[in-house]
């Protein structure tokens, strides 16, 4: 069985499947992904989830 939605992880070279269900830092890393890479879709989750981690750090550093 071969799925449609199989895509290869710009960042790391993974491959992955597009997912429904998201993590807190997912969703973080997929809105910075469209507002400021836009490169949404193109990242497997785990990058996503790094992405929005790191920023998430970066951002409550810089408001605090
Ligand atoms: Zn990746």
């Amino acid at each position: 069985m071969e799925s449609a939605d199989r895509k290869t992880c710009k960042l790391c070279g993974e491959s992955f499947s597009s997912r429904s269900e998201k993590t807190l830092f997912e969703e973080a890393g997929e809105w910075l992904a469209e507002d400021f890479w836009q490169d949404s879709g193109d990242l497997c989750s785990r990058c996503l989830e790094n992405r929005g981690r790191l920023a998430m750090m970066y951002l409550h550093e810089r408001n605090s």
